[in-house]
């Protein structure tokens, strides 16, 4: 028996805490649009569509994130490829784009930019695509996390961006004071994080989520040797837990920083804490 879209679709109720993720995949496997399947509902899907539709459908209700079933999330204005290998990137973090945006704006060229931890290269590449003039650079501990930011940076034609495999900033040995801002979305999770084990989180990367022993240490370490790779005059910014911004800013402040600043997400939630660095070390 033929099987059409509203069959398919049919099955899942409407108050189904799923039911935008269904249209999305239905979408995503006939290559059409969400409006176009209201719009031709009595149409009919093949049994290698059907098969494939509901084998998605499947994995999502067991927990998989969409933006993995799908291979790409949207990011700021950009559409990336994410694989299980990134963290898929959150709206909070284009708090950290924005406030690089603020004050790369107010500055004069050459204007220098590192990312720590890119990941998919969200941050780097929504920086890039906003300023092709920037330099940036963008650093991964994962060797297969660097191939995604790199295969992102060539499908979007952004070649301002350099791409180092490196743990933190060991790459850049001898430290020279170059950056004009520096910014980290690290691994912050509490290794025992109840949040761990629901969600999304469960199928993301645990080393670009967990930060051992205290969800503080990663973080820690970026804003003690930031101070050696930033220009005077120049900005550190890093997301953090929803728990962390004291923490964060107090240390901050230990290390030198000046201005320092809690920013909260659109949840109200504070998310990324920013320092002024007046003199390079
Ligand atoms: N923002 C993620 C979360 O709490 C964590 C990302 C991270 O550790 N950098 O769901």
């Amino acid at each position: 028996m033929d099987v059409t879209i509203a069959a398919l679709l049919g099955d899942i109720k409407k108050d189904h805490f799923l039911r935008l993720d269904v249209e999305v995949l239905l979408a995503f496997v006939l290559g059409v649009s969400r409006a176009y399947l209201h719009t031709w509902p009595q149409q009919v899907v093949s049994d290698e569509d059907s098969q494939r539709f509901k084998s998605l459908w499947a994995r999502r209700l067991q927990g998989e994130p969409l933006a993995y079933l799908l291979g790409y999330r949207q990011f700021w204005s950009l559409t990336l490829k994410v694989t299980p290998d990134v963290l898929i990137p959150r709206p909070e973090t284009e708090l950290l784009v924005e406030q690089a945006l603020a004050f790369g704006e107010k500055k004069e060229t050459p204007f220098r930019v590192l990312d720590l931890g890119t990941g998919s290269g969200a941050i780097a590449l929504a920086l890039a695509v906003e300023h092709p003039e920037w330099e940036i650079s963008a650093i991964d501990k994962s060797v297969a996390a660097l191939d995604v930011a790199r295969e992102n940076a060539q499908n979007l034609r952004i070649d301002n961006i350099q791409f180092y495999h490196s743990d933190w900033f060991a790459v850049f040995q001898p430290a020279v004071s170059c950056f004009d801002v520096i910014i980290a979305n690290p691994p912050y999770i509490h290794p025992s994080d109840k949040h761990l084990q629901a969600g999304d989180l469960r199928y993301e990367p645990k080393q670009a989520l967990i930060s051992a022993p205290d969800g503080l240490t990663d973080l820690g370490k970026i804003i003690q040797e930031a101070p050696h790779y930033l220009v005077a005059g120049s900005w550190l910014m890093v997301e953090h837990g929803f728990d962390q911004a004291d923490s964060v800013a107090a240390f901050m402040l230990s290390q030198g920083f000046t201005q320092v600043q809690n920013i909260k997400d659109l949840a109200g939630i504070e998310r990324v804490t920013i320092g002024y660095r007046s003199l390079n070390l």
